[in-house]
C-alpha cells in the first residue's frame, strides 16, 4: 500500500471515531444511565485501541515526510466508570491511586492496572480522600524498625554519633558516607559501620543513595542503626547496581544524625547534595520488592512502578529530580525505565503508548535529567507535586524549596522548638519570600524551562 492509500485510511478511520464519540457523549450527557456501563467500556478500548494502530501506521517508514492526520479522539466521557468503581469498592483500591490512574492513563491502561494486585493491600485505605492516602503516613510514637524477614532477631548496627558529627560539623564538612565493608564491634559492644572520610581535596566518592518508603520500616526514629539482616541487603544490592562491585552508600536512617542540633540541620542543608551527586539513586518500594521482573511483562513491571507508594513521597520526588540514574529495586533485580528501554530497542512512540502512565509520573521525575542545576520553576514543582504528601508536615517547605532550588540554610535555621505547625509557617515564609530573588538571578536558565510534562494530552472522564 502506497503513502496516499495510507494517509486516506487513516484520515477515514479517524473521522469515524471522532462522529461515534460526539454521539456517545451526547447520550451519556443526557441519561449517564441509559449507555450499558460494559458497553461503554468496550467501546472505549475498542476505540483506543484503533487509536494506538493508527499512531504506530505513522511511525512507519514509508510514510516518514507525510503528514498523519492527527486522531483527535479523546475518550468517551464516563466509559471507565465501570472499572474505576470496581477498583474502589470490590478490589480495595486506594481512591487516590485510581484517581491518579484515570488522570494519566487511557483506559485500557486503567483495565490493565485494575487486573493487578493493589498496592498495599495489608494497609487500611479507610479514610483515604480523593486526593490523600493516609496508610503510609509514619504516626509518631508507634513506629517499628523492620527486620528484611519477620521473624529475623538479628543485631542492629550503628553510625557512630561522633564520626557523623565530625563530617557534617568538621572543618571539610562532606556528606557522611557508609564504606563497602563488614561493621566492626566496638568497645561498647556494638557493632559500627565504616564512614567515609573524603579525601581533602577530593570530591566524594562515587555511591548509591537509597531513596525508600518510610512506612515500610526501613527508618529508625530513635537512634542511627539499622538492622545487620537489612545493612547486608544493601550492601548486596548497590554491588549489584554497581556491576558487582561493591560501591559506599547513603541512606538516611545511618547518615543523618538526629542530634545535636547543629549536625541535625548540617544533614537537612545537605539533603539536597546527598541525592544531587550520588552517582545513582535506588529506590526500595515494598510493594515492588515483592515482584521479581523475570517474571513479570514489561508493561507489568512498568504500571506496577507507575503504582508504587515511593511516587506518594514528597522526598521521593525531590529524591527521583536529583538523581543523576534512578533505578527501581525488585526482588530479583533491579530496572531503570530509561536505560531499559532503550535497552529493548522501543521507538519513543512505541514506548510511550505501552507505558504511558509509567512514563508521564517518570517523565514528570526524570524532565530535569539534563539541566544543570537541576531546579524546577514553580509551575513544574506543582505538577510534580501533584498526588505527592509527606508525613512530617514542616518537612514541606524544605522540600518545595529545594526543588526550587533556594539555597535551605535559613529556612533550615527557622525553627520554633516545640511548634512544628509554627516552625512549617515561618519555613513556607522563608521560602516564599527567597523566590524573587531566586528567580530573577536564576531566570536566564530555568524559567524557561517547562520540560515537564503531566500527561501527553489525556483526558479525565469520571
Ligand atoms: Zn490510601
Ligand atoms: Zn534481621
Amino acid at each position: 500500500m502506497g503513502p496516499s492509500a495510507w494517509i486516506d485510511r487513516v484520515q477515514s478511520l479517524s473521522e469515524c471515531l471522532e462522529i461515534a464519540q460526539s454521539v456517545c457523549d451526547m447520550i451519556y450527557r443526557q441519561d449517564q444511565e441509559y449507555l450499558d456501563k460494559a458497553f461503554h467500556l468496550s467501546l472505549q478500548l475498542m476505540y483506543e485501541y484503533l487509536v494506538r494502530a493508527v499512531t504506530l501506521i505513522g511511525e512507519k517508514e514509508v510514510l516518514q515526510g507525510f503528514d498523519i492526520p492527527p486522531v483527535r479522539f479523546t475518550g468517551l466521557l464516563g466509559s471507565d466508570r465501570l472499572v474505576s468503581n470496581r477498583m474502589k469498592q470490590v478490589d480495595s483500591w486506594c481512591v487516590p491511586d485510581v484517581h491518579m490512574l484515570q488522570e494519566l492513563s487511557s483506559t485500557i491502561e486503567l483495565v490493565f492496572a485494575s487486573s493487578l494486585s493493589p498496592p498495599g493491600p495489608n494497609r487500611p485505605h479507610t479514610g483515604c480522600t480523593k486526593h490523600k492516602c493516609l496508610a503510609h503516613q509514619v504516626k509518631n510514637g508507634t513506629y517499628v524498625t523492620r527486620h528484611v524477614a519477620p521473624d529475623c532477631a538479628c543485631e542492629f548496627v550503628y553510625a557512630s554519633q561522633d564520626s557523623l558529627y565530625t563530617l557534617l560539623c568538621g572543618d571539610s564538612p562532606s556528606i557522611p558516607l557508609i564504606a563497602p565493608s563488614n561493621p566492626g564491634r566496638h568497645s561498647d559492644g556494638r557493632l559500627y559501620v565504616s564512614l567515609l572520610q573524603p579525601g581533602r581535596l577530593s570530591s566524594q566518592p562515587p555511591y548509591v543513595a537509597i531513596s525508600h518508603v518510610w512506612s515500610d520500616g526501613l527508618w529508625n526514629v530513635d537512634s542511627n542503626a539499622i538492622p545487620l539482616c537489612q545493612f547486608n541487603r544493601i550492601m548486596d544490592l548497590t554491588s549489584r547496581l554497581n556491576e558487582n562491585s561493591s560501591i559506599a552508600f547513603w541512606l538516611d536512617t545511618l547518615c543523618f544524625p538526629l542530634a545535636p542540633q547543629d549536625a541535625y540541620d548540617q544533614a537537612l542543608i545537605r539533603m539536597r547534595q546527598s541525592y544531587e551527586e550520588a552517582s545513582r539513586v535506588l529506590v526500595f518500594d515494598a510493594y515492588l520488592l515483592e515482584y521479581a521482573v523475570s517474571e513479570m511483562s514489561k508493561e507489568e513491571v512498568a504500571m506496577r512502578i507507575a503504582c508504587a507508594p515511593w511516587n506518594r513521597r514528597l522526598w521521593g520526588l525531590q529524591e527521583g529530580v536529583l538523581a543523576r540514574a534512578l533505578a527501581f529495586q525488585f526482588r530479583d533485580s533491579y530496572v531503570d525505565l530509561t536505560g531499559w528501554t532503550k535497552r529493548r530497542g522501543y521507538t519513543t512512540t512505541s514506548s510511550s503508548l505501552m507505558f504511558s502512565t509509567a512514563w508521564s509520573r517518570y517523565a514528570s521525575l526524570r524532565a530535569l535529567e539534563t539541566e544543570t542545576p537541576k531546579t524546577m520553576s514553580i509551575v513544574q514543582a506543582k505538577k510534580a507535586l501533584t498526588w505527592r504528601s509527606t508525613s512530617e508536615k514542616d518537612d514541606e517547605p524544605l522540600c518545595l524549596g529545594s526543588l526550587l532550588g533556594i539555597d535551605p540554610e535559613s529556612a533550615v535555621k527557622t525553627f520554633i522548638k516545640d511548634d512544628p505547625a509554627r516552625t512549617r509557617l515561618e519555613r513556607m515564609k522563608v521560602i516564599w519570600s527567597s523566590i524573587p530573588e531566586h528567580f530573577s538571578s536564576t531566570c536566564s536558565g530555568t524559567l524557561r524551562n517547562s520540560k515537564i510534562q503531566a500527561s501527553d494530552g489525556r483526558r479525565h472522564h469520571s
